[in-house]
């Protein structure tokens, strides 16, 4: 059932992506979970959730539905039903957190979480070149109006930042150059976190799981595949064969409502 949400507020991030402040809460809403958002004559699309109370997304524009996101304004309607899927539960209170691309935009959401419960928080960001770099600033903002939206209060006083954010650019415009994943095996060996969690690219998950199954790390990781009915009826978005032997993913396991997040113990 899709409920009616207005758009508040628009915050533009880089030369393609906007976030969409709505006037209303996703109740219940956990960080890794995600709506489905619908626009009449368009469609239906899945969107991370980047923030519960009032309800955030953030829309990178390279298509037909997300590009009609992009063109409605403050005051305008959007519809979505959720929240769907298993988001990510904190373990451990040491957490290090990697995302690529609008993979930040539910990460944002869980640091806030978990900063706002006094556990510690480490963050690498990874992009192709500086200009796709994605909230940086707000992984590190103090300000506790920043906090708004993201932790389930509408008034936090005050609140700690992530300790460490380290970002890395393909093309080494902005931070260290090289893959992210790079910076991630520093961060373990800086700080053996307690968990791994991160959203991104295929490639990048796949290389993550590696990466921590060598560490013998617990790791959640949040995966994207083409989805049509977000409730598991239609079985579009299982993931190829290929990625779930690597990742170690069982068949069957639906992205929709096995996931978007796998915890791997
Ligand atoms: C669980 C889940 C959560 C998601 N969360 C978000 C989110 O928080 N923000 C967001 O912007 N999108 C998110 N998406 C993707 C979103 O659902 C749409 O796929 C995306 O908006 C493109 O739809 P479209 O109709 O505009 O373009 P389409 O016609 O579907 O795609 C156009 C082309 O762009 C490619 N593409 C799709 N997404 C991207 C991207 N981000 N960067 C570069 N190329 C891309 C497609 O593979 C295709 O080649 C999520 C998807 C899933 C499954």
């Amino acid at each position: 059932m899709h409920e009616t949400f207005t758009i508040t507020q628009i915050r533009t991030e880089n030369y393609r992506t906007k976030t969409f402040v709505f006037d209303k809460p996703f109740s219940g809403a956990q960080p890794g979970q995600y709506v489905m958002a619908w626009l009449p004559d368009v469609g239906e699309k899945p969107f991370s959730i980047a923030g519960a109370d009032p309800l955030r997304l953030m829309v990178v524009a390279v298509g037909p539905f997300s590009e009609a996101l992009h063109r409605l304004d403050v005051g305008d309607r959007v519809w979505a039903r959720g929240p769907l899927g298993q988001g990510f539960a904190l373990e451990g209170r040491h957490h290090l957190l990697v995302g690529g691309g609008y993979g930040v935009a539910p990460l944002l959401f869980l640091a806030r979480k978990a900063v706002a419960a006094g556990h510690t928080v480490d963050v690498c960001i990874g992009a192709r070149t500086a200009a796709d770099v994605l909230l940086a600033e707000a992984f590190v903002s103090t300000d506790s109006t920043d906090f708004n939206g993201f932790v389930g209060e509408k008034s936090v006083k005050s609140v700690p930042s992530v300790e460490k954010l380290s970002i890395t650019t393909e093309d080494g415009s902005l931070g260290g150059r090289g893959l992210v994943t790079q910076a991630v095996e520093a961060a373990i060996h800086a700080r053996r976190p307690d968990c791994v969690y991160a959203c991104g690219p295929t490639p990048l998950l796949v290389a993550l799981a590696r990466l921590c199954r060598e560490h013998t790390l617990p790791h959640q990781l949040s995966w994207e595949a083409h989805m049509r009915c977000g409730m598991g009826l239609c079985g579009d978005c299982e993931l190829d064969a290929v990625t779930r032997q690597v990742a170690g993913i069982p068949a069957g396991w639906l992205v929709c409502k096995d996931g978007p997040v796998l915890r791997f113990a």
